[in-house]
């Protein structure tokens, strides 16, 4: 009888021990599926910021004010910030300029071979210094041009060929853009 009640007492004691277990187990798997669902809801909320930054670039008729971050460089400068933009590319000919393939950029600038720079919003003044990730090397070039659909966030590259304006494509790419340095 005394080994009966052992039993049984130990068998209380297991079941207290399964509850606790199951009580702790509960407990972290709550814990553990509110750190994940904080974690997706950060996730998703970069998820929707990019989205809509691309849908507000893709709709920026001039109204989209540019997402600018600070570059490290500003910090020891204070002039350069980089900006996400969508980057495309652009010739000289007629079915890349239309009306403005006279052989000179909206300042006046004649273009010549091997001419490097980039058409950008007027909210960028003509001689604004650029860095655009794989164009021209990754070295600074300026702000020479406009254009008809490049407005707010958007950029044209220059190239001598057609067909190297094709092989660009469109890039969404962090670009520096260097303030206070204009010429005129
Ligand atoms: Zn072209």
């Amino acid at each position: 009888m005394e080994k009966a009640k052992v039993k049984g007492f130990c068998g209380v004691f297991l079941n207290r021990r399964i509850v606790l277990a199951a009580i702790l187990l509960t407990a972290i798997i709550s814990v553990l599926s509110c750190i994940v669902s904080v974690v997706y809801t950060k996730a998703n909320g970069r998820i929707t910021l990019l989205s809509a930054t691309v849908t507000e670039v893709d709709d920026s008729e001039g109204t989209a004010k540019p997402n600018v971050g600070n570059f490290g460089l500003s910090e020891q400068s204070g002039e350069w910030q980089t900006v996400q933009m969508r980057v495309t590319a652009y010739c000289p000919c007629p079915k890349c300029c239309g009306r403005y393939s006279d052989g000179q950029t909206a300042n006046g600038h004649r273009i010549r071979p091997g001419d490097a720079f980039v058409a950008a919003d007027k909210e960028h003044p003509f001689g604004t210094e650029m860095v655009v990730p794989g164009y021209k090397n990754t070295e600074p070039v300026k702000v020479l041009d406009r254009g008809g659909a490049i407005r707010g966030n958007r950029l044209d590259v220059f190239f001598g060929s057609h067909q190297q304006a094709l092989k660009w494509g469109v890039k969404h790419l962090n670009v520096k853009i260097r303030r206070g340095l204009q010429m005129q």
